[in-house]
């Protein structure tokens, strides 16, 4: 039952209640914020409760900490919009949704270069996470068939990786008990390399993930060279470990950027890639891809097939019901921008992260520690922090800024670089040249700033994210 409640209440009663006081002519009683209230609010009323809460949020064109998304043509929200309650997994029911997800499917096997000969075959998810453990998951089940065919053991797989991979590939070797190698950062080199990961290889490697756009810095992975020495090295021990390549960022920058770069398909060794559609494809999230170089490289066994929407639906996910909208919109940004469309809004990415970078580097007080030429993401480092050189963090100066509204995550590297605390900046399609002045002159301000106070003495770790506990 709802309590009684008085207005002068006490903070407990206010830390469960929202009484807006706007509101009051249409809200007789506060309503509990925890608990399902009892009666109906009129919609207008909910409406504005809610828009007023979230106006605390952070205003996501100014996180350059985010690779999603942040800002779509008005004709694609419209689009996305009138297309809400379309279920993705319901392919009997919108056929021509599941028409343009194949379609999708198709267009991106092109982009990266999948052989004419080979039908390639994929799917939508809900993200490169999900992606992940689908492609996780066929590496998992190919290399199990094949050590039965040679009646060996398969109770101990691996996956050979970076340690700079993102969190997703440490989630599917622990969900799905895979062993993770990682190859450590070592010195000024803060991704994997063909020998050091070749190294870890061994005949229960499921295959090796070769990143294109690393999360802690933006840089490419090099994965001809892990494809050909990797090619090597099956030939020499018989093995057939593949590659995967984990193009969460990179998928939908390199075809346009750098096409010259050959880290898909036209590679014999990579057999599957994912890509985030909400991160350089410009949807908003959340819509992933993965794509698989051909049919053989998708067990049949992990397809499910089910038929109670009608028809037969073969399906391999790990959702069941899922927006079709954002697939959708993946289509409209394809045939509305095409292969120019992308490659101009690419490039205006990499032209402004290549100058801002550049005005960082001149400040004095940073070093970078990439520059936005691989994926329009970069990495920079206070230079002599706690040396005497520099009295502030690049946790202090996330801090700083932030009161401006920007928002720049610090972080530390891996192993064995958990000495390197790193700024980082990634450039989205509506962050502007004029948006880069003024976080120029905003870190300027900021430099300044800690000048003006030479008693400060540097912040050692970031903070703590406010409701972001956990509860269990
Ligand atoms: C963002 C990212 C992921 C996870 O992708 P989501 O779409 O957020 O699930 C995986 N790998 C890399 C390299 C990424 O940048």
């Amino acid at each position: 039952m709802a309590k009684k409640v008085t207005h002068n209440g006490s903070a407990d009663s206010q830390s469960r209640l929202l009484s807006p006081t706007y509101a009051r002519r249409a809200m007789a009683n506060p309503i509990s914020k925890r608990e399902m209230p009892e009666g109906e609010l009129d919609p207008r009323v909910a409406y504005q409760l809610i828009t007023d809460e979230l106006m605390l949020d952070g205003n996501s064109r100014l996180n350059l900490a985010t690779f999603v998304t942040t800002w779509m043509e008005p004709e694609a929200q419209e689009l996305l919009s009138q297309t809400f309650d379309k279920n993705m997994i319901d392919k009997d029911e919108y056929p021509q949704t599941a028409e343009i997800e194949m379609r999708c499917v198709q267009i991106m096997s092109h982009l990266w270069n999948a052989p004419e000969a080979e039908t390639a075959t994929g799917c939508s998810t809900i993200g490169s996470s999900e992606a992940a453990m689908l492609g996780g998951m066929a590496l998992k089940w190919r290399w199990r068939d094949r050590m039965r065919a040679k009646g060996k053991p398969a109770d101990k797989p691996n996956l050979v990786m970076g340690i700079n991979v993102q969190v997703c590939w440490e989630k599917f070797c622990r969900y799905w008990e895979v062993e993770p190698r990682f190859v450590p950062m070592e010195g000024d080199r803060f991704c994997l390399n063909a020998e050091e990961a070749l190294k870890l290889v061994d005949e229960n490697t499921i295959g090796i993930v070769v990143i294109m756009g690393s999360t802690f810095d933006g840089r490419y992975e090099n994965v001809k060279e892990v494809n050909d020495a990797l090619v090597n090295l099956n030939k020499k021990t018989g093995y057939e470990v593949p590659i995967h390549v984990d193009a969460a960022s990179g998928g939908f920058i390199a075809p346009f950027l750098q096409p010259d770069i050959e880290w898909d398909f036209r590679l014999p060794l990579v057999k599957s890639i994912n890509s985030s559609g909400h991160k350089y494809g410009l949807v908003y999230p959340g819509v992933g891809w993965i794509v698989w170089r051909d049919k053989d490289q998708l067990p049949e066994d992990l397809i499910f097939h089910c038929n109670y929407l009608g028809g037969d639906l073969p399906n391999f996910a790990l959702n069941f019901s899922r927006p079709g909208n954002q697939v959708i919109a993946q289509y409209y940004n394809f045939i509305r921008l095409g292969r120019n469309g992308y490659f101009q809004i690419q490039k205006t990415c990499q032209d402004v992260a290549l100058y801002l970078s550049n005005q960082i580097a001149e400040m004095g007080p940073f070093e970078l520690i990439s520059d936005g030429s691989d994926i329009p993401v970069f990495a920079f480092t206070v230079r002599g922090e706690g040396t005497g050189d520099a009295n502030f963090s690049a946790y202090d100066l996330s801090d700083k800024i932030r009161e401006r509204g920007w928002l720049i995550p610090a972080y530390t590297f891996p192993k064995n670089r958990e000495d390197l605390a790193v700024l980082r900046i990634v450039v989205k399609e509506g962050f502007s040249r004029d948006m880069a002045d003024l976080l120029v002159s905003d870190l300027h301000h900021a430099i300044a700033y800690y000048k003006s106070q030479p008693t400060h003495i540097p912040k050692k770790a970031g903070h703590t994210v406010p409701g972001a506990a956990f509860h269990h």
